[in-house]
């Protein structure tokens, strides 16, 4: 990263197939596509494992539940992937690295392995 104001507006994603250059804007940028991504039925939302990419809709996963959060399980690998927590302010999520997160495609996804 050099020194020029400009290039703080600008990132460059290498590695790729197509190395390109992306914008930096703020947070509000993913605002809507957020909410597109949870709209609607939570339970059909594909959660893939990112220690054995396992992927299963959101109700087909392993979840341990207590007074205070609920902690959801890889169910063939048992890495943990989210917990959610029950707190006085209200509840909290901790998204463990590297799982991922996206809508069924219409029609359904193929059942999963595991
Ligand atoms: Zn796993």
């Amino acid at each position: 990263m050099s020194d020029d104001p400009a290039d703080l507006t600008r990132a460059i994603h290498p590695g790729r197939d197509d190395p390109h250059t992306a914008h930096i804007v703020d947070g509000n940028a993913v605002v809507g596509v957020l909410q597109d991504l949870l709209a609607g039925d939570l339970s059909m939302l594909i959660v893939e494992c990112g220690g054995c990419h396992t992927a299963a809709p959101l109700a087909e996963w392993r979840v341990e539940a207590d007074r205070d959060a609920f902690i959801v399980r890889c169910r063939s690998c048992t890495h943990t992937l989210w917990t959610l927590m029950r707190g006085d302010g209200g509840p909290s999520l901790l998204i463990a690295g590297s799982c991922g997160l996206r809508r069924a495609p219409e029609g359904g996804e193929p059942s999963p392995a595991g």
